[in-house]
């Protein structure tokens, strides 16, 4: 197995997420079959996000590696943690043999106020440094159009030089929509000092109620024409499904013109979203690797 370090630019690498509950991980095992035939640099595993579980993370990033001989990353959120918490989750980490991790913050439940010991994602990756020192390779999120609760970009970005100076090894974006905001806003972030690689995180629209819960959760700009079709068509679900492949593969194509350090899709698990994609854009990445190489 290769080390991320070791990958390709662009690299192109899926995220997944845990089954809801105490589900068993077949479904899930089905889906990583089916994306591990696209031989994808890397898998990340959620922990926690959107309601899924926390407690099969580790399991499904070790299965990734082990099972499949693709580099694995485990997410890590720290709000609400103790030390002894992340302490538990790090050694799980390790006798596992998973070393990569999405060193993150995490948003606090609705209603719940306990901040933990941790209380951003700078804290999460300073104490994994100070205990395990090179143990692992840190991954961080970014924001190509601010945290939600930054109070400017500038702001924004001085938090996330902040994390890099850590020792973050490769940055992942939020999803975004918009390529000349992903654009202006690498071009600040390398103003600002930060040299790490910008892994552009792109997800597919696949539904209008996905697009309008989106864009109320992260706040990300839908361009016009992407708003036009999706409301047009809004309860023909397959129309949107197809125009929404159609634009995140036109999206990647544009991203690699603009020399992208990679691309990373938010799989969904609908790994036959991400082979129609992959079919548009894999030749394309493979030209741009041996012109970048
Ligand atoms: C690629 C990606 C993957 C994700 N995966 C998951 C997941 O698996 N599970 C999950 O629950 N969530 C996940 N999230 C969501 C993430 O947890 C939330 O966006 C969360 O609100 C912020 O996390 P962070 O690590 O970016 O936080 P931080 O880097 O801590 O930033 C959060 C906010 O605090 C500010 N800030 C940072 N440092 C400081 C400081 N020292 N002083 C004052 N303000 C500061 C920042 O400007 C920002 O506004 C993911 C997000 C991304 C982009």
């Amino acid at each position: 197995m290769k080390d991320f370090f070791e990958l390709p630019t662009p690299s192109y690498t899926f995220e997944i997420f845990p089954p809801k509950g105490a589900k068993s991980l077949d479904g899930t095992y089905a889906t990583i079959d089916n994306l591990a035939s696209l031989s994808p640099d890397l898998i990340s595993v959620t922990y926690g996000a959107g309601g899924s579980s926390r407690d099969n993370t580790v399991e499904i990033a070790s299965g990734i590696q082990n099972k499949y001989g693709i580099c694995g990353v485990a997410h890590l959120t720290c709000v609400g943690s103790t030390r002894e918490n992340i302490w538990a989750i790090l050694r799980l980490l390790k006798s596992n043999g998973v070393s990569n991790i999405l060193a993150l913050r995490g948003d606090l439940p609705e209603g719940e106020a306990s901040l933990g010991d941790f209380h951003h994602a700078s804290e999460l990756i300073s104490f994994i440094k100070k205990e395990e020192g090179d143990t692992f390779n840190l991954f961080a999120a970014c924001y190509p159009e601010k945290h939600l609760e930054a109070s400017s970009l500038e702001e924004d970005l001085r938090y996330l030089k902040e994390k890099c100076d850590l020792g973050v090894k490769g940055l992942i974006t939020q999803l975004f929509y918009d390529n000349d905001i992903f654009c202006r806003w690498r071009d600040q972030a390398r103003a600002a000092g930060i040299k790490q690689p910008i892994i552009a995180g792109i997800m597919p629209i696949t539904s209008a109620n996905q697009i309008d819960k989106i864009v109320t959760l992260c706040g990300a700009s839908v361009p016009t024409r992407v708003q036009r079709f999706v409301d047009a068509y809004r309860h023909n679900s397959g129309a949107v499904r197809e125009a929404g492949i159609a634009y995140a593969t036109e999206q990647i194509i544009d991203l690699l013109a603009r020399g992208v350090d990679g691309i990373h899709l938010y799989t969904m698990n609908q790994p036959d979203v991400v082979r129609r994609i992959d079919e548009g854009i894999r030749s394309i990445l493979y030209s741009v690797r041996v012109k970048r190489a």
